[in-house]
């Protein structure tokens, strides 16, 4: 019996990824396709990997988009995404429409905290937030078990709360804004900085690479872990301003769960911890409140892809 198997796709600025996913969040099948930079072709993609997973061997329910953007909060349509290519977009119906299956459409980080919360870090939480740390920062809410989108479906865009008046600039048109102290890009900016005040301290980071605009988070998590002391000062920056931000978050949702997810929680040994003290110290009445439990996502890169598929299962 295969009732409510559905297909959830991640589509992000780098890659579209499918996978089929059974009622218990088990992924019993994937393919993924670089994301192409127009709207047809991106839709063409993402149909042609369903279909590709389809292919006679699975038969599902309905298909769930997680989108790197804003999704109507009927969520047939992307109103914005600023790596990909649709604005205003009635994606739900057009891919619908192509697959004669049901579509539903999700953001991103809330298609993961849906995922987290279903079969993963988050399960049985009432209140749960996830903070994913990539490139950027994205949020997702969940209140009293159920996805919070704001009036709009905008919300949390935790990503861009000024922690820093006059901080660094940041493409969303502000200065100061979380996800420039605590990203990937991050990671880099506060190597790069380092290093212009202390040149010679670092033997690892510049051993890779004669350009320090070359440094990437990746890199300097690498050179952390072989124990470089400028990448672990970055390293410890960065764990700062996660406990910083996560503080004034706590403050707002006062959450049971925080899952910390992206590319960037795959190094989370290298600052979690750190980060666990700052937001201690840091949020109101410290001492005299239950904290959240702060952890790392268990679903890793199919959080998204298995919160969208049980969506489609939910709604389809
Ligand atoms: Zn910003």
């Amino acid at each position: 019996m295969r009732a409510r198997t559905t297909i959830g796709v991640d589509i992000g600025g780098t890659s579209v990824r499918a996978g089929v996913v059974d009622r218990h969040g088990n992924v019993l099948d994937t393919a993924r396709a670089p994301t192409p930079a127009g709207e047809a072709a991106l839709e063409d993609a993402i149909v042609s990997a369903v279909t590709g997973l389809l292919g006679g061997r699975h038969r599902v329910t309905g298909v769930g988009l997680a989108v790197a953007g804003f999704v109507t909060t009927d969520r047939r349509s992307v109103m914005f995404a600023p790596h990909l290519a649709w604005r205003d977009a009635p994606v739900g119906d057009r891919i619908s429409k192509r697959l004669g299956l049901p579509v539903v459409l999700e953001h991103d980080a809330n298609a993961a905290v849906l995922g987290e919360h279903r079969f993963g870090a988050a399960r049985g939480a009432r209140v749960a937030l996830l903070v994913a740390i990539g490139t950027g920062i994205g949020g997702g809410l969940l209140l009293g078990g159920e996805l919070f989108r704001g009036a709009y479906g905008v919300a949390p865009e935790l990503g861009h709360l000024r922690l820093v008046p006059g901080g660094r600039a940041c493409p969303c048109g502000k200065q100061g804004c979380w996800e420039r102290y605590c990203s990937g890009t991050a990671l880099s900016a506060t190597a790069i900085e380092l290093l212009a005040r202390h040149p010679g301290r670092s033997t690892l980071l510049l051993r890779d690479s004669e350009d320090a605009r070359a440094i990437t988070g990746r890199k300097v998590a690498a050179a952390a872990r072989e124990g470089d002391q400028l990448a672990q000062r970055a390293m410890q920056e960065l764990a700062r301003w996660l406990g910083e931000g996560l503080a004034l978050a706590a403050d707002i949702y006062d959450p049971e769960v925080v899952v910390i997810a992206g590319g960037v929680s795959e190094s989370a040994t290298l600052f979690l911890d750190d980060a666990r003290d700052h937001y201690k110290k840091m949020i109101t009445g410290a001492g005299f409140r239950p904290l959240a439990r702060i952890r790392t996502a268990q679903l890793g890169d199919d959080a998204a892809l298995v919160g969208a598929a049980a969506l489609a299962a939910d709604n389809c």
